[in-house]
């Protein structure tokens, strides 16, 4: 049986894609950075917040940061064009974890944005890292990596070459991957609290950004910015206070 679409069934249905599109957020035109926090009221931290992300990192204050611990074991992972990023996720039961606080966070997805989104000393980088990580309460650590044109990464190749080119197309990886090469071995961070780069910009995340910055060639980095079709970097954030400990 074919449904018979009636006149106010269409309206019904142009309405619904309508509030879609007012609250669909990007990186440019209508649903870009400075107009997220009018989009839709589920995202207005994104415009009233005191403590978003992401941040210039430039005078810092001298703590004894605990190290951070990282138990990345090797595994398949699927990786999603969502539109507005790349995101890879493992499968749910996988363990990978840091340890922070001398708490266990469980990694989530981790994903890229190009340019980088947090600044160090004014400066950007040519692409940056998330991993996203959750602890028992829920509450959210991002560890964030620094990529900047050189080497080519050979973990960030095994990727890429299943890079899917149009949003919403996922792809899983049938060989293993090793997380830790796509991390520095020297793991001194700077740390602040700060939120997700992305509607709803919801605060009480923890940022650990790494000092160490890895590489990638310029042709994996035209790979990604060509998939994207533009840069997806969130402008940085005024500090309001707060301070950046290392
Ligand atoms: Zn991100």
């Amino acid at each position: 049986m074919t449904p018979f679409i009636g006149k106010a069934a269409i309206l019904a249905l142009s309405i619904v894609s309508a509030s879609a599109y007012a609250s669909h957020w990007s990186y440019e035109g209508e649903g870009s950075p400075e107009h997220w926090g009018a989009l839709d009221e589920a995202y207005k931290t994104c415009q009233s917040g005191m403590n978003q992300s992401p941040v210039n990192i430039d005078s810092t204050i001298k703590a004894h940061l605990t190290p951070l611990k990282t138990h990345y074991i090797d595994g398949p992972v699927t990786l999603t064009n969502n539109g507005h990023t790349i995101q890879a996720a493992e499968k749910p039961d996988t363990p990978d974890t840091i340890t922070l606080d001398n708490q266990s966070w469980a990694l989530q997805q981790f994903h890229f944005h190009a340019p980088s989104e947090n600044t160090i000393h004014g400066k950007k980088f040519d692409m940056e890292m998330h991993l996203v990580h959750k602890n028992a309460d829920g509450a959210l650590t991002v560890v964030a990596v620094m990529f900047e044109k050189g080497a080519a990464n050979a973990e960030l190749d095994k990727l890429w070459g299943i890079m899917p080119g149009q949003a919403e197309q996922s792809a899983t990886l049938d060989t293993k991957l090793d997380l830790n090469k796509l991390l520095p071995k020297n793991k001194t961070y700077w740390r602040f609290s700060g939120s997700l780069t992305t509607p709803p910009c919801s605060e009480g995340v923890t940022w650990v950004v790494l000092k160490n910055p890895m590489t990638l060639s310029a042709t994996q980095l035209e790979k990604f910015t060509h998939t994207m079709h533009h840069d997806n970097n969130r402008p940085v954030q005024s500090l309001h206070g707060r301070v950046v400990v290392e």
